[in-house]
């Protein structure tokens, strides 16, 4: 299946010169989304993951499906101030100022092999710091999929030595 035909490309959101990749003409078709949900359970089947894990609000709409798919649990990861327990927190850098994302202390037990889930690669800032979360909980990164890859904007290179899964790319 041909999934760019589903993806919309917004110009100029939200900020002028940005071209926006629209993933949710993709989710409300149910074909296309069941197709790329199905390729994205495909390559974790072998992996042998324990948990899913998304940082909101797309990731969630990527993982929650292959984590039921898959038949195992789904923890988020969200802004600060967000999640009502126990937290532990990573910061990353923005184009401008910083952000923080936090994932539950108890939400990935030592060892548990991980997959990580979003809709979009961009300059991979948000995934890096999804993955220190992940690691400093004591899990292991198995695998990280996307819908989308921005390849021009280089984000694999600062996801060196981690197994990455895309559908398309731009
Ligand atoms: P990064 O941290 O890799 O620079 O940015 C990726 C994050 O920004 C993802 O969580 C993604 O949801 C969001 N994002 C950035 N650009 C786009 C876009 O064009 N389309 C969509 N759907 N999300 C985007």
């Amino acid at each position: 299946m041909d999934l760019k035909k589903y993806i919309t490309i917004v110009p100029d959101f939200p900020k002028e010169g940005i071209q926006f990749k629209d993933i949710t003409t993709l989710m409300d078709n149910g074909e296309a989304y069941k197709y790329a949900t199905d390729q994205i359970v495909q390559y974790a089947r072998e992996k042998e993951i324990d948990i899913v894990v998304g940082p909101e609000a797309r990731g969630f709409i990527i993982g929650c499906p292959v984590a039921y798919s898959l038949g195992v649990g789904f923890a988020p990861v969200r802004k600060e101030g967000k999640l009502p327990r126990e937290t532990i927190k990573v910061e990353y850098g923005l184009e401008y100022g910083k952000d923080a994302l936090t994932i539950h202390k108890d939400a990935i037990k030592e060892g548990q092999r991980v997959l990580i889930t979003d809709d979009l690669l961009a300059t991979g800032g948000t995934i890096e710091a999804t993955i220190k979360l992940v690691e400093q909980l004591g899990g292991v990164v198995a695998g990280i999929a996307f819908l989308i890859e921005l390849s021009y904007l280089e984000g694999r290179k600062k996801l060196e030595g981690y197994d990455i899964f895309t559908l398309m790319k731009y």
